[in-house]
């Protein structure tokens, strides 16, 4: 993912040592090709795996997620923060601490687009404390399915999400993945698959 990695390193800002803003991109504005590649790096990763469905949290996740699920020709589906008029049967819902907001979100999915003969991918923006992702994997757990792995686009590896969710026994798959964000750098883990 060279385009990612590029990318980060000339369009992403550093806040602070913890949180590195990537609105130009991702977060805000979107950038298609990089999306569309970014599909087809998770598609070609998980390829093999009988994914029938992708799932991911509002906002930012959608757009991995949707060019994801465009390649590997199923559906998308993703978890609503906010409650809906018309989301009110049979919901799926679990707790999750947000991150960047420092609040706790109820998020849901409709119990009516996922079944347990479903196999689920998940797909998010961020992987920090895992917390997102677990609400993720809570979620497809009530519906019954099984959880193939999750694809994470930016990985902060200096924070605990990756060991916590490998300790689960999922497969985590990130493209890019941070060491540090000290001195208003960006240190990358590696730059494997340039
Ligand atoms: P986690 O749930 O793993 O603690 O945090 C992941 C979620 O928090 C992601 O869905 C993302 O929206 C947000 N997030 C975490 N860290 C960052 C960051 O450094 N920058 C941005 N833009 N979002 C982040």
């Amino acid at each position: 993912m060279k385009r990612l990695y590029e990318t980060i390193l000339t369009e992403g800002i550093v806040i602070n040592d913890n949180v590195l803003k990537v609105d130009s991109f991702l977060n805000h504005a979107i950038n298609p090709q990089l999306m569309k590649e970014i599909g087809e790096e998770f598609a070609e990763r998980f390829s093999g795996e009988p994914i029938t469905k992708v799932l991911t949290l509002e906002s930012s996740g959608i757009a991995p997620a949707l060019m994801t699920s465009l390649v590997i020709g199923c559906e998308l589906i993703f978890a609503r923060k906010r409650q809906s008029l018309t989301l009110v049967d049979n919901l799926i819902s679990t707790t999750v601490d947000s991150y960047t907001k420092k609040q706790k979100n109820t998020i849901s999915i409709s119990g009516d687009l996922i079944k347990p003969d479903d196999t689920v991918l998940i797909i998010d923006d961020f992987l920090a404390n895992g917390q997102a992702a677990k609400g993720l994997i809570d979620i497809a757990q009530q519906a019954g399915t099984s959880v193939v792995g999750i694809g994470i686009v930016i990985e902060k590896s200096f924070q605990p999400g990756r060991s916590e969710l490998e300790n689960q026994g999922i497969r985590v798959e990130s493209l890019a993945r941070i060491a540090s964000l000290t001195n208003k750098q960006v240190q990358f883990v590696e730059k494997t698959r340039l």
